[in-house]
């Protein structure tokens, strides 16, 4: 079923039980008619009400939704009167406009959902190894920069003309385009691609590689979308952090989304429409197994709608936050509380935002991704070093406590690894300390390439890094790392003009189920091996006690 398919029969099936609903609706009106009704024997109305003014608006019955928040506001107002007889004439005439909605008509025509226009955005990505393709009309340039890209695992190609480029483009489509902007005899590939405009936008992220710096041209690359603009000679690893930058926005993975409502359809209808953005979600139909749930599947954001049987949704919002590892996570009120004072009240209790039913459907999807993003953002921001991007000291480290209890439990074999750059001090008294940071960033680039996404990265202190690789013994391990290490030595540095290579050395440490030492010996070990990788002429890899 399409998506617009799956909205109409959640609509269909919403329409359905109106009648029954609003024989509840009489119902529950009936004690409105006795003198002496007090906020329990009304309860059941006003939940009811409640429901509706949230829900019949999703489904496009807007003017039944309107009507429902308008007695809800009534009733609300009389439970505070203090006059017994005036509420009485009012409770009657409250009850004779309930009896009237109850007689409420589905319009013969349903309104069509306003989110017809809503497609997938992100498909899931066909491969791991990313498809990069370079347009350089300079043979012998463009070959070097694709043996530097392979490096690095993309799956690359190199066109010479912008018109093989165009002929290969109407084929497959690369994630990352990068173009030489002067082209010998085809003018400039900013023109080109003006000009071949319909073909390439927004189906490939373009980076333009150029010879001189012209504003003009950086302005042009600017307006097609372009996501770097770098200068010859080529800074290779900066150009490649671009391009692992780009490629990591587009592969972000779907956001988990937790619906927490008790109102089936309106939850199954949100779900929908996330669903068809590319998100993953869920709904929680006991809210008393949250934490249960956060634990299992760590969703990036919660939905929380406010009134609920049993649970109020701002208590069980505040429960959240009694956790410390939930603090930081996003908490969305979807609900059809329109008074602004209530809504302070509740965001006060640790929600980050508050939707009014009916909620425009673009604007939930919108406001989830961007709660989601700043929301990983802020978590990259404290677990993650800033110039390489992988897990800082502290989070390392207990990376590697963490690996060593599941490899005990489940008796499995894991490696941990140290690496450290030779000569470091060298390469800064040389060329600078921008270019030694620059080094570090490129380690950084080159290990989340040729590792697997399952080892986990990171900067142990300056220019040491760590590795911990679940499920692996020493010698996979050291394949990789070795492997690694070749490639690290290949690459090219740039400083003022200065072409430079650096080095690096590795130790590492197996651990065994049958061995008797815990994470933090482990380490020592790996560092052990390393030391001995120094002494022994450095650029080498040392398995420890091997
Ligand atoms: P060895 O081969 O024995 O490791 O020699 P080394 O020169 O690399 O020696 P050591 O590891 O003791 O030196 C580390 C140097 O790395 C010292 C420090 O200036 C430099 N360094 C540490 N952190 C950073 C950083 O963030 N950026 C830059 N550019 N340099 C750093
Ligand atoms: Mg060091
Ligand atoms: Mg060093």
């Amino acid at each position: 079923m399409s998506f617009n398919q799956q909205l109409a029969a959640l609509q269909q099936q919403y329409v359905q039980g109106l009648p029954d609903t609003m024989k509840m609706l009489q119902n529950f009106a009936e004690p409105l008619s006795a003198p002496g009704w007090t906020e329990q024997t009304v309860r059941p109305l006003a939940e009811l009400l409640h429901k509706l003014a949230g829900s019949a608006g999703t489904f496009g019955l807007t003017e039944l939704s309107a009507q429902a928040a308008r007695l809800e506001h009534r009733l609300d107002a009389l439970l505070g009167e203090p006059l017994v007889e005036e509420q009485q004439a009012k409770s009657l005439q409250l009850k004779a406009d309930l009896d009237a909605l109850s007689q409420y008509e589905v319009p013969a025509v349903l309104p069509v959902s306003v989110s017809g226009s809503l497609t997938p955005e992100k498909a899931a990505p066909s491969s791991l190894v990313s498809e990069v393709w370079l347009l350089e009309d300079d043979e012998i340039q463009g070959s070097s920069l694709i043996a530097q890209f392979q490096a690095f695992n993309f799956n690359t190609r190199l066109f010479t003309r912008f018109n093989d480029l165009l002929e290969a483009f109407l084929l497959s489509q690369p994630e990352v385009l990068v173009l030489d902007i002067m082209l010998g005899s085809e003018g400039r590939s900013v023109d080109c691609l003006q000009n071949a405009d319909l073909t390439f936008e927004g189906k490939s992220r373009l980076i333009f590689v150029s010879a001189k710096d012209d504003f003009n041209a950086r302005l042009q690359a600017a307006s097609l979308g372009a996501e770097g603009y770098f200068v010859k000679p080529l800074d290779v690893p900066k150009l490649i952090t671009r391009i692992e930058q780009v490629l990591a926005r587009l592969h972000a993975p779907a956001e988990r989304v937790l619906i927490v409502d008790d109102d089936e359809l309106l939850a199954q209808y949100y779900q929908q429409l996330l669903l068809a953005a590319g998100m993953q979600v869920e709904i929680l139909h006991q809210p008393d197994q949250i934490i249960e749930y956060l634990e299992q599947k760590r969703p990036d954001i919660i939905l929380m709608d406010l009134q609920m049987p049993g649970v109020n949704g701002q208590n069980l919002a505040a429960v959240v936050r009694q956790y410390d590892q939930w603090v930081g996570l996003p908490i969305v009120y979807l609900s059809a509380e329109n008074d602004p004072q209530m809504q302070l009240k509740a965001l006060n209790q640790g929600a980050d935002d508050f939707l009014t039913k009916p909620i425009d459907d673009a604007h939930l999807v919108t406001v989830v991704r961007s709660k989601v993003i700043r929301s990983r953002q802020l978590l990259e921001l404290m677990t993650k070093d800033s110039l390489t991007g992988l897990l800082k000291h502290a989070t390392i480290k207990e990376a590697v406590s963490r690996e060593w209890g599941i490899a005990r439990r489940k008796g499995e074999t894991f490696c941990v690894a140290m690496l450290d750059l030779d000569h470091f001090k060298l390469v800064n008294d040389t060329y600078g300390h921008a270019a030694g940071d620059e080094v570090i960033a490129a380690v950084a680039t080159l290990l989340r390439q040729r590792l697997r996404s399952t080892d986990v990265l990171g900067r142990y202190g300056g220019e040491e890094f760590a590795v911990v690789m679940a499920n692996c013994d020493a010698a996979a391990a050291s394949l990789v790392l070795d492997d690694f290490r070749q490639q690290f030595q290949a690459l090219e540095f740039l400083a003022e003009q200065t072409k430079f290579n650096v080095t690096i050395s590795i130790g590492v440490a197996e651990y065994k189920p049958d061995m008797d030492i815990d994470a933090e010996a482990l380490l020592v070990c790996a560092d052990k091996a390393l030391y001995e990788a120094k002494s022994a002429g450095r650029n080498r890899l040392v398995v420890f006690g091997a």
